[in-house]
């Protein structure tokens, strides 16, 4: 292991199971991916509030049954201070130490408001004016630019007042194209911020399912990987073994500029994440 690799912040980050066997294999998953000596494991959380229970238990299993950091996601939309505020002192009250502060997305056909806080500065504003310096907090970051934003530029004043607000650190959203992510990184340190922005590696395992993510969350997949997956499609093991030579480059490429870590979004499932850290010798 070189000592760049050895400062990497590894992280790995699950949805809350909704079912007694998911949280088991869940167990199961988390117990494989211990091998990386990940910073922390992150589980989501339903914008609206609809997993918030699911995603209280899940972390507090992942912290009491691990010796692993547990972080949850917290997302604000449609909340209210008060509501937030509650589950923060109750993830202080059980030693839980990082969050990853989002603004969230309306769930589809949610007729709900914003709530009390519009975005993730806001959000950022209030757990630290309400808490100090208690929570390491993650925020979102955009290599390729959020969906709904204004303008590239817009989009990464924006990222700064997060950071201003008090973010630690960034985990971005996931992307195939490495420039866009290190053009990003260029962009910020013009911008004076100097937090650490960890990639977010999304597996390759199933076509129909990762373009539909893809289209809702603008993450682009470039033409040539499209097509190839396309002509794959109907051979699922040729779709994870292509899936894991190309995320294998990425993640290649990302380290080798300089990357500070790679953050896997694993959905749930241990063996596409353990087959790239093996290939990557980490
Ligand atoms: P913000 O940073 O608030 O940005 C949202 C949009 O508003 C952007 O277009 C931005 O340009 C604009 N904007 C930002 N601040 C302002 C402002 N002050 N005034 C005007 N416009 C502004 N979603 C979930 O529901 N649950 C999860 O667990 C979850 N986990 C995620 C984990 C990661 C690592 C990432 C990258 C995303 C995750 N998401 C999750 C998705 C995320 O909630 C959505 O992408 C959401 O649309 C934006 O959240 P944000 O925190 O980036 O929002």
């Amino acid at each position: 292991m070189t000592s760049q690799q050895q400062a990497l912040t590894i992280s790995c980050e699950f949805f809350p199971p909704r079912t007694e066997k998911g949280m088991l294999k869940l167990r199961e998953t988390r117990e494989q991916l211990q091998d990386l000596q990940p910073a922390f494991f992150s589980v989501t959380f339903g914008a609206g509030g609809g997993t918030r229970e699911k995603t209280f238990e899940t972390v507090l299993e992942i912290q009491k049954q691990s010796n692993f950091e547990a972080a949850p996601h917290l997302s604000c939309i449609g909340s209210t201070h008060e509501n937030i505020l509650k589950l923060l002192q109750d993830y202080q009250a059980h030693g839980i130490r990082r969050i990853v502060a989002l603004r969230g997305d309306k769930p589809s056909g949610w007729a709900g408001t914003f709530g009390d806080i519009s975005y993730a500065n806001e959000l950022v504003e209030f757990i630290r004016a309400e808490t100090g310096s208690y929570f390491q907090i993650e925020v979102a970051a955009y290599p390729e630019f959020h969906p709904q934003a204004s303008s590239a530029k817009d989009d990464l004043d924006y990222f700064k007042q997060k950071v201003e607000a008090g973010a630690n650190s960034a985990i971005t959203q996931y992307f195939y194209n490495a420039d866009a992510y290190f053009r990003f990184i260029d962009s910020c340190t013009e911008r004076g911020i100097d937090i650490p922005i960890v990639p977010g590696i999304m597996p390759i395992t199933n076509y129909e399912q990762l373009t539909r993510f893809s289209d809702g969350c603008g993450a682009e997949i470039p033409r040539w990987l499209r097509w190839r997956l396309k002509d794959l499609a109907d051979d699922k093991e040729a779709v994870q073994a292509f899936g894991v030579d190309v995320m294998t480059s990425l993640c290649e490429r990302l380290l080798a500029g300089g990357a500070p870590g790679l953050h896997f979004y694993t959905l749930n499932q241990a063996s596409f994440t353990l087959e790239i850290a093996k290939r990557l010798g980490l």
